[in-house]
């Protein structure tokens, strides 16, 4: 059975990421799909990592991404966890979660490995955890198995008294990390000196900040001070007519390509939307392009999506005539150009659930997820676009590991790596959030 969004995540036999390097690692690598993995690194916990002198992002589709100094760093865990065997791991995770009952609600992104996934009561996009975590206003504790920036919307939308808590703090999100709150002001105060702050004849404000889901809670806040609102992949163009009618041009950020797509696809031309590169003055641009803009794109970008081609696109078609090829808008424009549909991961999955059976897909989005509905969906054919295993390098930190380690905190009455964001900055970007639920597609 399928399972959906707001559903537990049954304990099938899945082709998880562990099993697939396992399986390329052997001598019967020709046996194994995908070809690939972009780290052998990947093999190792993610502690290993952790444990590391400079912040990064480890192994993954980010680990070439430099992170910011002030990245989260995770403490040691335990050695216990560390060198606890899987079942030892699933017992204790299992026996802890029974016995925190339903004071506790496990969350886990479409993202995660499946090692993970299978311990989460709700199973979802970012968006979508962030909801379920307010349909259980009864759990004191909300352990978040995705990374920083969904945390964080879990505990701006859950009740005060709710404690949300991510396994591992240097679970963030390279493509977050790309605007920061002094990045966003600075260019802000550049823009209201070039383009001024009052509205025109029409009412419109010369600029309307949005920011996507996948951003620090201080920068929802942002744009909740700025007149401004957060978007979701699945309500990108909703939210960017909202910002139309409100203001004459757009500041989007961080990510260039889901701005760029969705844009492009309601009719605005390429050469009105110009690139801020905040380590240039008036982002690399000349006055006029900037005047005459209609959506400023942040240069950010998701490492994760950047990674497909469509050279991968004109294989999956020479391979397999009757593909049909779905990738998620965080891909380059050529890509989602070239491919057939766009759509969130929500969208992904339900356009697999309704094909006829039979069908074929090439999925360009995390291969996590790709693998999972492979799993889930055996009546289709469905294979990740990019032959690589590359998986989000930041989601696979959360390791049973840390999960296990958490859990057990609350048994005994400890919160480890509890996610808080301060009341001030947490109003302002409810402002933001509740601008985003009013919008209807
Ligand atoms: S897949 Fe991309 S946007 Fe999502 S958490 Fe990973 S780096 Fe961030």
């Amino acid at each position: 059975m399928p399972h959906a969004p707001g559903r537990a995540f049954s304990r099938e036999n899945h082709v998880s990421i562990s099993t697939a390097i396992e399986l390329i690692s052997r001598e019967d690598a020709e046996a194994a799909r995908p070809a690939s993995v972009c780290s052998p690194q990947l093999a190792q916990a993610p502690w290993a990592f952790d444990a590391m002198p400079l912040p990064g992002y480890g192994p993954g589709a980010s680990m070439n991404d430099t992170a910011p100094p002030a990245t989260p760093r995770q403490g040691e865990l335990p050695e216990e966890y560390r060198t606890a065997s899987d079942d030892e791991l699933d017992r204790r995770i299992l026996t802890a979660k029974a016995t925190l009952g339903d004071s506790v609600v496990i969350l886990g992104h479409f993202y995660q490995r499946d090692e993970v996934v299978r311990y989460a009561d709700f199973v979802g996009d970012s968006y979508q955890l962030a909801r379920a975590a307010t349909e259980r206003p009864d759990a004191e504790a909300i352990v978040f198995c995705g990374v920083h920036f969904m945390a964080e919307t879990a505990d701006i939308l859950s009740t005060p008294a709710q404690r949300v808590i991510l396994p591992n703090l240097a679970a963030g999100c390279s493509m977050a990390d790309m605007a920061d709150i002094d990045s966003v002001s600075e260019c802000w105060d550049q823009l209201t000196a070039l383009l001024g702050s009052d509205p025109d004849a029409d009412g419109r404000l010369p600029v309307i900040p949005v920011t996507y889901m996948n951003s620090s809670a201080a920068l929802k806040a942002f744009c909740g001070d700025h007149g401004g609102i957060v978007c979701t992949s699945s309500n990108a163009a909703a939210v960017l007519r909202w910002a139309f009618e409100r203001g004459q041009r757009v500041l989007f950020f961080p990510d260039q390509h889901l701005g760029r797509n969705t844009a492009k696809a309601m009719g605005v031309p390429l050469e009105r939307m110009p690139m801020w590169n905040p380590r240039k003055n008036l982002g690399g641009n000349d006055e006029q392009a900037l005047q005459d803009s209609r959506v400023i794109l942040w240069h950010g970008f998701c490492s994760v999506h950047k990674r497909f081609s469509v050279a991968q696109i004109d294989k999956a078609r020479a391979d397999h005539p009757a593909v049909r090829v779905i990738v998620h808008p965080e891909c380059p424009m050529p890509v989602v150009d070239a491919a057939d549909e766009a759509g969130s991961t929500d969208y992904i999955r339900k356009a697999i659930d309704a094909a006829a059976p039979g069908s074929t897909f090439a999925i360009g989005t995390e291969i996590n997820m790709v693998n999972r509905l492979a799993a889930q969906y055996p009546q289709h054919t469905i294979f990740c676009l990019d032959p690589v295993i590359c998986p989000c390098s930041t989601m696979y930190r959360i390791h049973p590991g840390y999960l296990a380690w958490v859990l057990e905190g609350l048994v005994d009455g400890r919160v480890e790596n509890r996610i808080t964001v301060p009341d001030g900055v947490a109003d302002s970007a409810r402002v933001a959030l509740d601008r985003m639920l009013a919008v209807r597609p």
